[in-house]
């Protein structure tokens, strides 16, 4: 059985240890610092909202297309995973129309006619009565929102049920995964699902992976029937207004922040003065029309999305005679993108060990 090593138990690790060890072909080892129930300015995955915004554009959608369909499935079959149907309005403000979509979100979800109306449910462009003051366009369609409190535990449950080993431990340097399977053999593959800590982390040490700080403020408060995303705001380029709810008793995450290079772990009270006011301007049911002190808040977060300058690096590198697999820097998309990667990973698995002598494994 080959013997695998995945450094990481953020979404991005913990979801190719679950594909892994749906294989039943392999023995799986997830090693790393941070785990599921920790809240760590170093792991990100805990802090995202999250839901699924197709971001990406159509040449680069595989990631986000090859995950969409599991993502949907849990949420309509696996409700204890903490995933949730939910609509989502994609609003598109007058300003950043006339601007021609400059900025930092001028992605694939913005444009108008996007590739993704074909596979989201029920993809509609909205109608001018049912637009906020200040936008010029937007659109509807069916998407879910993960409640991360819920979902990354269930990931973790997932793993153990079919075999998987965890184990704690801080690594200097990539190479010292390669001596850390359960089974006492050396690995065949070391899957490096480090995150932001790809640009600190010895043999790796990616020099153009970066922060995209983000803010949240989690609220007891509902903003029911939808997700919203507005394609910016006037409190400057490094902020948006989004608001999500989460299944399960979750609450709802307003947001938020994309501030590049920034690695300040504390919330600023400032940002998170503009992040509610926002957020009951798009929403006043909310707070039943009221001020930003009828918000129930129940906590401030900032998490540090791993944006990598080239895009996601998926690839195959030989460090010090060990295949390692790197699935690091996916920004904003780690979860709508996880199973796509997850994906993407096993085939360069399955072409690394078909390139090994029988006898090696
Ligand atoms: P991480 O979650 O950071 O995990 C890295 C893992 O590697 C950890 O376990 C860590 O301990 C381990 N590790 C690293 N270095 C070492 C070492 N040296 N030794 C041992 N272990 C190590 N994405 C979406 O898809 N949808 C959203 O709506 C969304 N919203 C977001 C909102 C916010 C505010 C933020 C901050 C992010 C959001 N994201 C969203 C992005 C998403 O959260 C990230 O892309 C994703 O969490 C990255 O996961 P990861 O597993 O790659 O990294």
């Amino acid at each position: 059985m080959p013997t695998i090593v995945v450094l990481g138990a953020g979404v991005s690790g913990l979801t190719c240890a679950l594909q892994l060890a749906k294989r039943n072909e392999h023995a799986v080892t997830v090693v790393a610092k941070h785990m599921p129930g920790d809240y760590d300015i170093e792991y990100t995955s805990p802090w995202a909202g999250a839901n699924v915004l197709p971001m990406a554009l159509e040449e680069n959608s595989r990631w986000e297309r090859r995950s969409w369909p599991e993502l949907r499935r849990l949420a309509i079959e696996v409700p204890e995973s903490g995933i949730h149907l939910q609509k989502a309005r994609v609003l598109r403000r007058i300003k950043e129309e006339e601007a021609a979509f400059r900025g930092p979100l001028s992605d694939g979800l913005f444009v108008p006619d996007p590739w993704y109306k074909t596979m989201m449910d029920d993809f509609r462009e909205l109608d001018a009565s049912e637009l906020p003051e200040g936008i010029r366009s937007g659109c509807e369609f069916g998407s879910v929102c993960i409640n991360t409190v819920v979902y990354l535990p269930w990931l973790v449950g997932q793993c153990a049920a079919r075999g998987v080993v965890f184990k704690r431990a801080t690594l200097k340097h990539i190479s010292e995964a390669a001596s850390m399977s359960h089974t006492g053999r050396k690995a065949d593959i070391v899957v490096n699902a480090s995150g932001l800590q790809a640009c600190r982390l010895g043999g790796v040490m990616d020099a153009t992976v970066q922060p995209a700080r983000g803010q949240t403020v989690l609220v007891r408060n509902e903003a029911s029937p939808h997700m919203m995303v507005l394609s910016g705001c006037d409190d400057g380029d490094d902020e948006m207004v989004y608001t999500m709810a989460r299944g399960v008793g979750g609450g709802t995450i307003l947001g938020g922040t994309y501030q590049k290079g920034n690695w300040e772990a504390n919330p600023d009270p400032n940002v998170a003065v503009r992040i509610m006011k926002r957020a009951i301007e798009v929403h006043p049911a909310l707070t039943g029309g009221k001020g930003i002190e009828a918000l129930d808040i129940i906590r401030h977060g900032v998490g540090l999305r791993p944006v990598r300058a080239g895009g996601v690096r998926l690839e195959e590198e030989v460090i010090d005679g060990t295949c390692v697999i790197h699935n690091y820097g996916h920004a904003g998309w780690g979860y709508q993108g996880s199973y796509g990667c997850a994906e993407g990973v096993l085939e360069l698995i399955d072409g690394a060990l078909a390139a090994k002598p029988k006898s090696k494994l």
